[in-house]
C-alpha cells in the first residue's frame, strides 16, 4: 500500500494525482476548477476512465467530496485504492519549515499564519488541507514546501541589504520557490550523469510560466533567483522578474495604488506585458514573423537568464552541469541555444542535433567533449511530493 494522493491547491482550483510512491506509476489524476463560482468543473482520469462534470462547487470541502465521488464513479472508490497518505504542496513555509512535515492542527494553523508572506497561496492551501483532512481523516497528511529546499542558502545569499529590524519584523528575506522542482531535477540530472549529487555543481533553469534559476552545490541550494515572493528574478509569463525597487516607488508616487501595482507586476508584466501574450509559443511565432516587440521580449528573457547564469557560475566556482526544465526549458530548443550561445570559452558546447531532437526523456544536449554537461530534464513535482511524503511516513 504505497499510493499517495498528491494535492496541489490554488484559491479556486485543486489539482491532484494518485501516485504509487514506489513505482511512480500514475493511478489517477484530476482537476477541480472554478471553486466558488456559479458553475465549477471537474475532470478526472483513472485507468481508461475519463470523467468530466460541470457542477457547482461552493468551496474546497465540496471540491474534495467531488474528488471522492469521481473516484467512485470511475469504478474504484478511494477506500479500495488504499491511500497511504496525502501529500500537500505548500508554496510558502517561511523560515520554520525546512523539511516535509506531518500536518497536525498546529501545523495547519502555522501554514495559514504564513499567509502574510503568500497571500494568494497559503490561505488556499489551508482550506484544502482542512477539507482533505476531514474527507480522509484516517491517513497521515504531509506538507511539502516549495521553499524548504532553499533553506540551505547561506545568510549572504538570503539577506536583503535593508534595515535589519524592518526585515526581521516583516520576514523580509529571500526564501526562493520552485524548490520541489529544483530538487527533483537536480537529482535526476545526477542520475543521468551517473554521478553522486554530492559531487556536482549544478545550475538548474526552471523556465515555465513561472521561472527561476538555482545554484546547487553538492545537492544543496546556495542561491536562487526568486526572493521574498515568486516575483523576483527571471522574466516570466506574466511576472516582471527583477525591477529597480525605485521603479515601484516612482509608480506609487505617480498615483498608482498598491493593488494596481500588484496586478501590473504579477499579472500584466513579463512576456504578456512586452508582447500581449504570456505563452512562449505565441511570442516565438510573432518574433519569427518579424514582430519587433516579440523579438525584444525574447532578447530580454534570454539576457535575464544569462545574467543569472553568469552569477551562479561564479558563486559555484564553475559548473559541472546546466539543466533546463519546465514548459519552455524542456521544449524551446531555440531559447536553449540562445542561452548557451558563445559560451565555448567557458566549456559549454551545445550539440545542435541533440538540442533540437524532440525527446521527452531526460537527455544530454551538449557535445561529448563539452566540459559543462548541458541537460534537458523534465520536472515532476508530483512524483517528488509523493516520494517525500512516502519517505516521511515510512521513516
Ligand atoms: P509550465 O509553466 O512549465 O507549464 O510552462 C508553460 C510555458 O511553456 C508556456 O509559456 C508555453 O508556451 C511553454 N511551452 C510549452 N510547450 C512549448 C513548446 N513546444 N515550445 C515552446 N514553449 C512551450
Amino acid at each position: 500500500m504505497s499510493a499517495i494522493l498528491v494535492v496541489n491547491s490554488g484559491s479556486s482550483s485543486i489539482k491532484y494525482q494518485l501516485i504509487d510512491a514506489e513505482s511512480e506509476e500514475r493511478l489517477a489524476s484530476g482537476l477541480v476548477e472554478r471553486i466558488g463560482e456559479q458553475v465549477g468543473r471537474i475532470e478526472h482520469h483513472q485507468g481508461e476512465e475519463r470523467i468530466e462534470l460541470e457542477v457547482r462547487v461552493p468551496d474546497h470541502t465540496a471540491a474534495f467530496a467531488a474528488v471522492l465521488d469521481a473516484f467512485a464513479q470511475a469504478g474504484t472508490a478511494i477506500a479500495e485504492l488504499e491511500v497511504a497518505a496525502v501529500g500537500h504542496r505548500v508554496v510558502q513555509g517561511g523560515s520554520e519549515f525546512v523539511a516535509p512535515t506531518l500536518i497536525t492542527d498546529a501545523v495547519a494553523e502555522r501554514i495559514l499564519a504564513l499567509r502574510e508572506l503568500a497571500p494568494l497561496h497559503n490561505p488556499a492551501h489551508h482550506q484544502a488541507i482542512v477539507a482533505a483532512r476531514a474527507a480522509l481523516p484516517d491517513v497521515p497528511h504531509v506538507a511539502v514546501f516549495d521553499t524548504a529546499f532553499h533553506q540551505s542558502m547561506p545568510p549572504h545569499a538570503y539577506t536583503y541589504a535593508i534595515d535589519t529590524q524592518v526585515a526581521a519584523q516583516h520576514g523580509v528575506r529571500r526564501y526562493g520557490f520552485h524548490g520541489i522542482s529544483h530538487l527533483v531535477v537536480s537529482r535526476r540530472a545526477a542520475a543521468l550523469l551517473e554521478r553522486p549529487v554530492s559531487t556536482l555543481r549544478q545550475i538548474v533553469l526552471h523556465l515555465g510560466n513561472g521561472a527561476s534559476a538555482c545554484a546547487i552545490d553538492g545537492g544543496r541550494s546556495i542561491d536562487t533567483s526568486m526572493g521574498l515572493t515568486p516575483l523576483e528574478g527571471l522574466v516570466m509569463g506574466t511576472r516582471s522578474g527583477d525591477l529597480d525597487p525605485g521603479a515601484l516607488l516612482h509608480l506609487l508616487r505617480s498615483g498608482m495604488d498598491v493593488d494596481e501595482l500588484d496586478r501590473l507586476l504579477n499579472q500584466r508584466s513579463g512576456l504578456l506585458g512586452l508582447t500581449g501574450s504570456n505563452d512562449f509559443r505565441d511570442v516565438r511565432a510573432a518574433a519569427a514573423s518579424g514582430d519587433a516587440a516579440a523579438r525584444l521580449a525574447i532578447e530580454v528573457t534570454v539576457h535575464a537568464i544569462r545574467r543569472y547564469l553568469g552569477a551562479y557560475l561564479v558563486a559555484l566556482g564553475g559548473a559541472d552541469t546546466i539543466v533546463f526544465t519546465a514548459g519552455v526549458g524542456e521544449n524551446a530548443a531555440d531559447l536553449r541555444a540562445a542561452v548557451c550561445a558563445d559560451l565555448e570559452w567557458f566549456g559549454v558546447r551545445l550539440d545542435p542535433a541533440r538540442n533540437e531532437a524532440r525527446i521527452r526523456e531526460a537527455r544530454r544536449i551538449s557535445t561529448d567533449d563539452s566540459r559543462v554537461a548541458v541537460l534537458v530534464v523534465p520536472t515532476d513535482e508530483e512524483a517528488e511530493i509523493a516520494r517525500q511524503t512516502w519517505e516521511l511516513i515510512t521513516a
